[in-house]
């Protein structure tokens, strides 16, 4: 293992990759090695540039992932493209705050169908050209709301707890076929996701106050993890849902 870490000639699919974490996934993949299909229903053109500028393939796949219909297009335009698929990352999602007594069946609905029901149809068409390849990785991107209740986001909660168990769930049957899934457990991460919290001073102030690196995550701080579970650094490693939280659960 000369270079575990190198994505050279690797092709990685990002879901949410206009922005935010998505887009600090993707460059750092691209930094790796990795050529990227950046899948959105806004354009990815800055994420596209930056993969560019690294001297890799960019591409830009449309797709709102708010239902599974446009799920088999991305991954047969991904691989159109681009020739394949070797890592997934779903980074795509929403949440939706409103305490639990009020709580829509809407935003029920609207958090759990993106989250949770395209993240698991996407990994199934993904994961059917990766099993038949024999090898890929899968990234999901989960939450502290996966291991934590949180408060007033009952079905990003549901939502993301119901990622962390997925995760596990397709490592057991896939593992053996040569398709890692994990998933990375971002803690407080500055980004539009996050925005409520950072202008809310009271609850900025409390957050800060629990996170033992005593800042805001920023996208880029999840790269690392991300190269490392798209890499065959970690081809031992299965369900493993990967916190970068600062400590955020340690404390
Ligand atoms: P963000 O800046 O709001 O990014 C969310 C991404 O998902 C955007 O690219 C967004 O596209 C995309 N998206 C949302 N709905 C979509 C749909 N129907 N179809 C296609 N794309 C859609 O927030 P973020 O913090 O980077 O979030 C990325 C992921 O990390 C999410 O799964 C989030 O739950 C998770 N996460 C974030 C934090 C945090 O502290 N920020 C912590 C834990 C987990 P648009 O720009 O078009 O809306």
């Amino acid at each position: 293992m000369s270079a575990p870490f190198d994505l050279s000639g690797r092709v990685a699919v990002v879901t949410g990759a206009n922005t935010g974490i998505g887009q600090g996934i993707a460059v750092a993949l691209a930094a790796a090695g990795a050529d990227v299909a950046c899948v959105g229903r806004s354009p990815c053109d800055e994420t596209v540039a930056k993969v560019e500028a690294l001297g890799r393939r960019g591409v830009f796949i449309a797709a709102d992932l708010s239902s599974i219909e446009p799920v088999q297009r991305v991954v047969d335009e991904a691989v159109e493209k681009l020739g394949a698929i070797d890592i997934l990352v779903n980074n795509a999602g929403i949440i939706r705050r409103t305490d639990a007594v009020d709580f829509s069946e809407a935003d029920w609905d609207a958090v759990v169908d993106t989250n949770l029901k395209s993240v698991f149809f996407l990994c199934q068409a993904a994961g059917k050209h990766m099993i038949a390849r024999g090898h890929g990785k899968i990234i999901n991107i989960a939450s502290m709301l996966s291991f934590q209740g949180g408060v007033r986001v009952p079905s990003y909660t549901a939502s993301k707890s119901g990622v962390a168990g997925l995760t596990k769930l397709l490592a057991n049957e896939w593992a053996a076929k040569g398709i890692n899934v994990n998933a990375i457990a971002p803690g407080y991460i500055a980004t539009n996701n996050t925005a409520a919290l950072q202008s809310d001073e009271q609850r900025n102030k409390s957050i800060m106050d629990r996170i033992p690196a005593g800042r805001w995550g920023s996208p880029d701080d999840m790269g690392g993890a991300a190269v490392f579970l798209a890499s065959s650094a970690s081809d031992y490693v299965n369900g493993h849902i990967l916190a970068v939280d600062g400590g955020w659960l340690a404390r």
